[in-house]
């Protein structure tokens, strides 16, 4: 089944207000498993959503719309939407006492045109509204469903999740369900060749890749008549991934963030860390306190900016960052070691680079970053060079940080 999205409202058109019920909804249609291939947004103008309404109609087996169904003179959604599919308005009696019974409770005087908000086109079922005055509706005719829904997110969002999704379901029996496989270390180009083979044979499951920044995530989504059913056609999928990518995999949970896979690992490890930074200023180590609980493991944080700093915090020595300079991978790693003595941790991994604008050389160019990992004994390093902004190239910065101290901590915990 497919399903059409129609946002009304001059304000979305203008940017005023952000469409966030387009997300919302998609989001919920796709989990539905109706494919959704238009969305819409037209101004609050009968004319040109009659227009729009006749051909989402003919193409679309649901058609959802949102906004418009105010009490004013520009809130046209319902009369439209009721004159494309034939129906004629007619007064809801319990839609009525309900806008009422609103008003009052919240002392609001009641207004002759409040009542175009009690009109339902005749045969429709009526989405009763708990949070607003306007009900939505859902009308049926001849293999085309209307659903109009109220613009405000927080009348739109429990209308549908209560009513409409219940709804849905029952005329589209398939779910689709979903796991995302998370992998640091691993460029995407490099994902998409060695999968190249699951993405052209895949059917259902269906394998997505996402490009984030140091990461890549692929979306493994089963449609099936059941949630069990679902994630059982998934498994053998997620296998054949673990076999492929082994470690590079972090995680498969929605929710776990490369950061708390590491405070996972720092905890199975005993282990404790520290930061030392240059050029990410505090970044690498205001990841690693997005995880709560930290604290068990996050002993300190140096953000050692000057030269002079590396040395006295770090115990970088003067001769190093004379023959080498700051940004070399004989300075990380005697940030890393330094750092991890003088925070007494296990590990401390650092960072130090040209974030740029300026300040980049021939030899030395923008983008120019060493990453250093000491732990327990073991010293690893890595030289990177990254393209963009000053802030991407920081958070690119942080996001290897993480990867290489990952590798060090899986290293240390499996040996
Ligand atoms: P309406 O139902 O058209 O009277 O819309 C009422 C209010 O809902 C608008 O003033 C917006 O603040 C909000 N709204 C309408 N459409 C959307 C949308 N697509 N996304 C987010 N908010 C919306
Ligand atoms: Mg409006």
């Amino acid at each position: 089944m497919t399903a059409e999205l129609i946002c009304v409202g001059t304000e979305l058109l203008l940017g005023n207000t952000v469409n966030t019920n387009a997300a919302f909804l998609a989001e919920k249609c796709a989990m539905l498993g109706l494919s959704m291939y238009y969305q819409s947004v037209v101004g609050d103008n009968p004319g040109r959503l009659e227009e729009i309404l006749h051909v989402a109609a003919e193409r679309s087996d649901v058609v959802i719309l949102s906004g418009g169904l105010g009490p004013t003179q520009d809130d046209l959604t319902k009369e439209t939407a009721a004159k494309v599919m034939g129906m004629e308005l007619v007064e809801d009696a319990r839609a009525k006492a309900e806008i009422t019974a609103f008003l009052e409770k919240r002392g609001r005087r009641i207004t002759e045109n409040n009542w175009k908000q009690s009109l339902v086109p005749k045969g429709s079922k009526v989405l009763y509204n708990p949070n607003g005055t306007a009900p939505g509706v859902i009308m049926e005719r001849e293999g085309t469903c209307m659903i109009l829904l109220p613009g405000p997110p927080n009348e739109l969002e429990p209308m549908f999740e209560d009513q409409v999704y219940p709804y849905l379901h029952s005329i589209q029996p398939e779910i689709l369900c979903s796991k995302m496989v998370k992998l640091c270390g691993i460029g995407e180009s490099l994902v998409e060749t060695k999968i190249l083979d699951l993405i052209e044979a895949q059917e259902n499951p269906t394998i997505a890749p996402y490009a984030k920044t140091g990461e890549v995530h692929l979306r493994i989504t089963a449609k099936a008549a059941s949630e069990e059913e679902a994630y059982g056609l998934i498994a053998p999928v997620e296998e054949e991934l673990a076999r492929r990518f082994g470690d590079l995999i972090y995680t498969d949970e929605p929710e776990v963030t490369l950061e708390m896979a590491i405070a996972r690992l720092l905890e199975q490890g005993q282990l404790t860390v520290s930061t030392a930074e240059s050029c990410t200023g505090g970044l690498l180590a205001g990841r690693l306190v997005n995880v709560p609980g930290i604290s068990r493991y996050l002993r300190e944080g140096y953000v050692t900016y000057s030269n002079e700093a590396k040395e006295k915090l770090l115990g970088v020595s003067h001769k190093t960052l004379e023959a080498y300079g700051a940004v070399s991978s004989h300075t990380t790693a005697e940030m890393a070691e330094g750092g991890a003595k003088a925070a007494g941790a296990d590990i401390c991994i650092a960072v130090t680079g040209i974030a740029g604008p300026d300040g980049g050389t021939e030899e030395k160019p923008v983008g120019l970053v060493y990453i250093g990992c000491y732990c327990k004994g073991k010293l690893y390093t890595e030289k990177n060079l990254y393209s963009g902004s000053r802030s991407k190239i920081r958070e690119y910065s942080v996001a290897s940080a993480l990867t290489l101290l990952r590798r060090a901590i899986l290293e240390e915990v499996c040996k």
